[in-house]
């Protein structure tokens, strides 16, 4: 069990319900892990939440359900704001049969995430629901609260990137050359475990040679040569938190000309974007400023991602670094990841990636591992 606790959260659904009264919206229902997580502090897997706009009893504003197996873990967990009840069938019912001592009858509008809710939920929702109340959709409203991060999320986040660098170091003290890529990718997971992280933040990629060129490449039962370039993303998850970062090493002095042109060409990309991310230019924009090194190069069409993306309860979350983010500028509390790579398809592939806060002062950078080519045995 994490270390959430009622303090952590505290302020978050008082957020998200003066958003709710912006929208136009009575109360919204949470029903994904994460969110009602990041809302309430329950880590147990299964929770909803009614945020409710206006406080309309005596009772405390907001509403939190769960099963009588976490009836002991909720009360310690789920602050005062929330009324707890123990459901004993379906939580939606529940929460329905909630909303039905809600204020007067008139106009009473649900908002909902219509991103996660499938078209059959929706439907069995609208049946329980009846006529008195209009579903709305809110998709991205807790995500858009969960972008910015607090200073105890910071810490979190930060923690996991400790951890996962110092899981790495361990592994490449080792050696990795002559092992195979999934061998080095359990144990690099099995490090982090032992260091204290709850599980990786997701599968970790170790892909030598040509397979690098892969950039979701999946670590194979083949062993890695002297000579090539070795990519390594890999992320821990920490108190609920993530990290992602990733390095490429050099297995020997005898990689080709080529492949130290296109590594110096990434790492001066990626520095170059990560030195741009502070409070103010957007996704966009920062993804530019990487694109626009690799594309002079000549290598734009190998490049197929965006820069980089946010990081925190999830591995990908808010805000979106790239071609087709928005306009909306980065703020403090952002935590996002920077990296560019370039793939050779049947060649090589370089990626680095940095994990980055802003911060009021400008950046905070999470990820400490050297960026020089390093060679590695
Ligand atoms: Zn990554
Ligand atoms: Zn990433």
């Amino acid at each position: 069990m994490s270390s959430a606790t009622g303090a952590d959260v505290a302020g978050r659904a008082a957020r998200l319900a003066a958003d709710m009264r912006e929208r136009g919206v009575d109360v919204l229902l949470v029903a994904t892990h994460v969110n009602v997580r990041y809302l309430t502090g329950f880590t147990g897997t299964n929770g909803l939440t009614l945020i409710v706009a206006e406080k309309f009893d005596s009772r405390p504003p907001h509403r939190f359900f769960t099963d009588f197996r976490y009836a002991a873990q909720s009360a310690a967990q789920v602050p005062d704001e929330f009324d707890r009840k123990i459901a004993a069938g379906d939580l939606l019912e529940a929460a329905v049969r909630a909303l039905s001592s809600f204020g007067n009858a008139a106009g009473r509008r649900l908002g909902f995430d219509d991103a996660s809710v499938t078209v059959k939920q929706h439907a069995r929702l609208a049946e329980l629901l009846g006529a008195e109340w209009e579903l709305v959709p809110c998709a991205g409203a807790v995500e858009q609260l969960r972008a910015v991060k607090d200073a105890g999320e910071i810490d979190r986040i930060r923690g996991a990137a400790e951890l996962a660098d110092e899981a790495l170091q361990g592994v490449l003290e080792a050696g990795v050359v002559h092992r195979t890529e999934r061998d080095v990718a359990i144990e690099l997971e099995l490090r982090m475990r032992r260091l204290g992280a709850e599980a990786p933040s997701f599968p970790s990629i170790v892909a030598a040679g040509a397979h690098g060129a892969l950039p979701h490449a999946e670590p194979r039962a083949r062993e890695i040569h002297r000579d090539a370039l070795l990519t390594i993303d890999w992320g821990a998850l920490h108190e609920g938190y993530c990290s992602d970062c990733t390095r490429t090493y050099a297995t020997g002095e005898r990689i080709s000309a080529r492949a130290r042109e296109i590594y110096e060409l990434v790492r001066s990309a990626q520095e170059q974007a990560l030195a741009a991310v502070k409070a103010g230019p957007s996704g966009r924009e920062l993804d530019r400023v990487a694109r626009e090194l690799i594309e002079q190069a000549g290598h734009g069409e190998h490049f197929g991602h965006g820069l980089g993306h946010g990081v925190g309860l999830e591995v990908h979350e808010g805000p979106r670094l790239s071609r087709l983010a928005g306009e909306e500028p980065l703020q403090v509390g952002n935590v996002v990841t920077v990296e560019p790579g370039v793939y050779l398809p049947g060649r090589l592939g370089v990626r680095i990636e940095d994990l980055v806060a802003i911060t009021e002062d400008g950046q905070e950078i999470l990820s400490r591992l050297g960026k020089e080519l390093t060679v590695v045995s």
